[in-house]
């Protein structure tokens, strides 16, 4: 018995659309990568968003370099690499 709460260990926990934290370290490259690739809406901080774009953790979440903001999901589609075809897609 599962529910969507439960995680199977060593996988990513994927609710509702969401990737939440803690992130892998396969989720984290996926995100960050996102967040660099020059995406016209990127993950930004929820207190200000003229930050520097959030920086995903291995083992944790999202978080701000400028005031320590943190969030603890992201979009499935930036965790998972999927984001790349939404983009050449766009383009
Ligand atoms: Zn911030």
């Amino acid at each position: 018995m599962t529910d969507r709460f439960s995680r199977v260990q060593g996988e990513p926990f994927v609710a509702a659309g969401m990737a939440l934290a803690p992130f892998t370290a396969a989720q984290t490259v996926s995100i960050n990568a996102f967040q660099v690739s020059g995406s016209p809406n990127p993950l930004t901080c929820g207190n200000d968003t003229r930050h520097h774009v959030l920086v995903a953790e291995i083992g944790g979440g999202l978080r701000c370099i400028d005031c320590d903001h943190t969030q603890n999901f992201a979009p499935a589609a930036t965790a998972d690499w999927s984001w790349r075809v939404a983009q050449r897609v766009a383009a």
